[in-house]
């Protein structure tokens, strides 16, 4: 039994721990907090105040977040039927998980594309018209990639024809099969 266990079959676990999530979405913040402080400086209008609205904006661009993650399990193969949305309390961010494991190419595909549809994407385009609510709104939504962008970095060793699916025990593991399951 030990010995089928840990044939070449079995999958991988993978830790994305949640304090290297939290330190990466604050240095992603920073940094683009300190790119919409230098846009403000330099494009020389009256000081531009977010309020409400940007509040507003901010937070259906998380809904928007976990919508494009959706579209993308689609995009990669996956059944709405498949599709589980939930709150990950250990990590305090809404998340959409898929039932069946995606080959890591669908994976790194899912991962990537709500963090540069909304956050890369808005910070150069505010950067490029000199928008301070526009990058600042960018550099929210790349802070809020940074979950993303660890699960990417987790398996950055994986072929491309490999399954990635999620551990359903815990939801800081990912399980990485070598081969098509
Ligand atoms: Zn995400």
């Amino acid at each position: 039994m030990k010995a089928i266990l840990q044939g070449a079959a079995r999958p991988q676990r993978r830790r994305v721990s949640s304090r290297a999530v939290i330190a990466t979405s604050i240095a992603l913040g920073l940094a683009g907090w300190a790119v919409a402080a230098a846009v403000r400086a330099g494009s020389g209008a009256p000081s531009q105040r977010g309020g409400l609205p940007f509040t507003a904006a901010v937070v259906a661009g998380l809904v928007a977040h976990e919508l494009l993650h959706a579209l993308a399990f689609l995009a990669a193969g996956a059944r709405v039927s498949e599709l589980r949305f939930g709150v990950r309390l250990r990590r305090g961010v809404a998340h959409v998980a898929c039932a069946r494991a995606v080959s890591a190419r669908g994976f790194r595909f899912v991962a990537i594309v709500p963090g540069v549809a909304l956050g890369l994407a808005p910070l150069v385009a505010g950067v490029a018209t000199r928008s301070y609510l526009v990058t600042l709104f960018g550099a929210m939504l790349l802070a809020a990639a940074g979950g993303d962008l660890m699960l990417v970095w987790a398996v950055r060793d994986v072929g491309p024809n490999a399954s990635i699916g999620d551990d359903p025990a815990d939801p800081n593991v990912i399980l990485v099969a070598n081969e098509r399951r």
